[in-house]
């Protein structure tokens, strides 16, 4: 295919796959670089509303990912010190007649295996690795990035750059954004237990979220229901970069006392003999996003707080209504990328902004805690899940 028709993406994550599928099916040619050498297993769990599911499934993955993934039958809200529900969010069959997709857990592992698989048959997807994007330049014909892949420097010409370049995006900085991620102040734990290794309520296949003093934990099953997920959230000082940072199993029962923390709790930090944590960073909403043939997908747009369950169902809703955007200006890549940008940066900004309020809510101490649990308790289970329709159920076409 003529270089007139390829597409850069920088980034092979969630984000940076899903768009090189999405585009290639549009009728381009694209090339991926990642800077990593090898694809391999990273991260932990992630939750995939049906916002997200759907899209997936529409990409023809429902076969491949269903055997990792594992249908949550319900968000259980639960009481740290005493165990007590607070409020039952169903998940399951209700969300999925609903809503008409599902909603899956599934290790970032897993869900990136099955889209670099997709990518790697498709005709028209080249992934080049240990291939650091640096810098690019725009002219007449498109964009021409500079790329570092060994100890060399490499040029790549395209029509338009897609910075799906995580958190840290060197593309964002390049297009001259003026902030970088502000440290949110908080440590995440996590940590992958066999699941014949733990208790039965543990493999149920729940999100169960804890709430307790300045913390919260949560857990739910992966890869089929044969790993269980734990992340324990706490208030910290500790920030540097990066998502596998080594934790010991010290670190994180210190911080979950016996006084706020109940039993059953502490049982299920007791699961896990080892642990890794990161840092947590946000950023505020872009008032802009790219400039001429270059824009920016998932966690470069928009990094999300994980309070949500959101940063890779936002990635992948990116890269379903760019490609589409491509499909409706295929001569005019400039006005498709600004189109793309401008559907996105409302229901992105409001993802962004209520994974950092469920963040408050979530850490609550004292009088706002108690609150908080009577609100939970009245409102219920249905009409809680109610107020999240405008993110599971959004589908290409709404805003
Ligand atoms: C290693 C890792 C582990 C993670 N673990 C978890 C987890 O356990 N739980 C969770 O909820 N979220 C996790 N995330 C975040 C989650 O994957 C994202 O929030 C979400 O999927 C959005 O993805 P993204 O594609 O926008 O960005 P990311 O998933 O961050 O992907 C960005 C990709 O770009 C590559 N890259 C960066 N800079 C360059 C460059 N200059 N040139 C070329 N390539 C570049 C990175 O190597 C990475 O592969 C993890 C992300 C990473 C990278």
């Amino acid at each position: 295919m003529a270089p007139s028709r390829t597409i850069l993406i920088a980034g092979a994550g969630i984000g940076g796959l899903t768009a090189a599928l999405t585009i290639a099916s549009a009728g381009f040619r694209v090339v991926v670089l990642e800077q990593a050498a090898r694809l391999e297993e990273t991260g932990a769990g992630l939750q995939l509303g049906p916002n997200a599911t759907r899209l997936l499934i529409g990409l023809g993955l429902r076969e491949r990912l269903e055997p990792v993934a594992v249908a949550l039958s319900c968000i259980r809200v639960r009481h740290a010190r005493t165990g007590a529900d607070i409020a039952t969010l169903s998940l399951g069959d209700t969300i999925a007649a609903r809503l008409g997709a599902p909603y899956w857990a599934l290790h970032r592992g897993d869900l990136q295996a099955v889209l670099v698989e997709a990518a790697t048959k498709h005709p028209d997807i080249e992934i080049k690795l240990n291939c650091r994007v640096e810098d690019f330049a725009t002219h007449a014909n498109g964009i021409t990035v500079e790329a570092r892949q060994s100890h060399e420097t490499v040029d790549e010409r395209g029509v338009a750059l897609i910075g799906a370049d995580g958190l840290w995006s060197a593309i964002r900085g390049r297009l001259g954004h003026p902030f970088t991620p502000q440290f949110a102040q908080h440590t995440a734990y996590r940590a992958l237990v066999p699941a014949d290794a733990v208790a039965d309520e543990l493999r149920s296949p729940q999100v169960q979220l804890w709430l307790g003093q300045d913390a919260h934990l949560v857990h739910y099953p992966v890869r089929g229901g044969t790993l269980i997920n734990i992340v324990a959230i706490v208030h910290d000082d500790w920030q540097e970069p990066g998502w596998n940072a080594p934790g010991t199993a010290d670190d994180v029962l210190a911080r979950f006392s016996t006084r706020a923390w109940g039993r059953d709790a502490r049982a299920v930090l007791n699961a896990a003999p080892h642990w890794q944590k990161w840092a947590l960073y946000g950023l505020p909403a872009l008032r802009r996003w790219g400039q001429g043939p270059v824009t920016l997908l998932g966690d470069a747009a928009h990094p999300m707080l994980p309070f949500l369950a959101q940063g890779a169902a936002m990635a992948i809703e990116d890269a379903v209504v760019l490609a589409e955007r491509l499909v409706r200006s295929p001569n005019d890549i400039e006005a498709a990328l600004r189109a793309y940008e401008k559907t996105r940066a409302a229901r992105t900004a409001r993802a962004q902004h209520a994974a950092r309020r469920n963040g408050g809510i979530y850490q609550m101490t004292g009088l706002s805690a108690l609150a908080r649990n009577s609100a939970m308790r009245v409102m219920g289970g249905p009409r809680l899940l109610a107020g999240y329709d405008w993110l599971y159920g959004w589908r290409n076409g709404t805003s």
